[in-house]
């Protein structure tokens, strides 16, 4: 190689390494032992946490870690709650200490005490938003920074509060579409008013359903399918099997699935079976092995993040490259990162 050819080669390398790592669109499946905690950084740095794991140090600091090492952000500029369970909303009183967070999202506050519903933790909430939130409906989206040529970012909430988009407020969550469609007993739950959303940039498409039960589920893909497929699925509630109706996971067939299950919590035999069934799935990636199952029922080694209890929460990085198509997958711990097409011939 002559001279010239060497430099156009750093050049090029140079520059390649710019593009890629300044218009990815990235997201972060943080290790919060079977809460959730998900970072997405728009390829404008534009971030969106998801949830924020369970009360106490440990989740803040991992996600504040995340955000700030990794990631290299200086503030979170919106963070959604997908419901007011403790291992979602437990850790934002203490992240606010350690990474300044712009806006708030959810499904409206509670209105009465409610068993499954810790008051502390809400009362947490509304002292640390100082009631700037926002409640997000069905049909909603969160408007995103755009520049042409990127392809577009969108972030569009399909369900809320127990309802699906284009549904009246207070819909029966059970709704027979098909004869094989079994409905579970009625979620009372807050997991059932979850804030579902799908993530699109270009055809890239990511669903995150918070932890949206059976019935719900249903009602995103009966009678009409209102997700679609998607190249990446944040398995429904941790992958528990009161969860992950496969009415749903079929529609939406995943190239790829992601647990946020925690060693002894979720992720669970059926949720598996169902996903592994999905033609043309590639990868299911877990947070944790589940050590209440069997090596047949949990993913190989090199997509798991933590293989013990007693672990240092490692994350599951996503990138979208910039012109959204392909992603790459990676557990930086082990060193392993694997790269998928977007999108599938006369897949949609
Ligand atoms: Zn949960």
């Amino acid at each position: 190689m002559n001279r010239l050819s060497v430099v156009a080669v750093v050049l090029l390398l140079i520059l390649s390494s710019v593009s890629v790592s300044a218009k990815t669109l990235d997201i972060y499946f943080i290790d919060v032992e079977g809460g959730a905690a998900t970072l997405i950084v728009t390829p404008l740095g534009e971030s969106i946490l998801v949830d924020s794991g369970f009360p106490g140090d440990r989740d803040a600091g991992r996600i504040a870690r995340v955000a700030r090492d990794v990631a290299h952000l200086t503030a979170i500029d919106h963070y959604i709650t997908t419901h007011w369970h403790r291992d979602h909303v437990g850790g934002i009183a203490k992240l606010v200490e350690l990474i300044p967070v712009k806006r708030f999202y959810d499904h409206g506050l509670p209105a009465a005490p409610a068993p499954d519903i810790v008051p502390d933790l809400v009362e947490a909430y509304k002292k640390t938003t100082q009631g700037q939130t926002k409640t997000l409906n069905a049909g909603e989206e969160i408007k995103l920074l755009n520049a042409r040529p990127i392809p577009l970012v969108r972030l569009r909430v399909l369900a809320a509060n127990g309802v699906v988009e284009g549904e009246p407020p207070r819909s029966p969550q059970i709704r027979t579409c098909n004869p094989d469609q079994k409905p579970m007993p009625g979620d009372k739950t807050d997991n059932a008013n979850s804030i579902g959303f799908l993530l699109s940039f270009g055809r890239f498409r990511f669903f995150d359903g918070g932890d949206l039960t059976w019935n719900v589920e249903n009602k995103l893909v009966c009678p009409r399918d209102l997700v679609g497929a998607v190249e990446v699925y944040q398995v429904d509630h941790h992958g528990a099997d009161t969860s992950n109706n496969p009415s749903l996971v079929r529609a939406l067939s995943p190239r790829v699935a992601i647990i946020n299950n925690g060693a002894r919590k979720a992720g669970e035999v059926k949720t598996f079976a169902t996903l592994r069934a999905i033609p043309g799935i590639q990868d299911i990636y877990q947070l944790h092995r589940n050590v209440l199952t069997t090596a047949n029922d949990n993913a190989p080694f090199t997509c798991i993040a933590n293989d013990e209890e007693n672990c240092r929460g490692e994350f599951i990085k996503l990138s979208v490259d910039e012109l959204a198509k392909t992603f790459t997958v990676s557990i930086d711990s082990k060193q392993v990162s694997r790269k998928y097409l977007v999108g599938r011939v006369g897949r949609r």
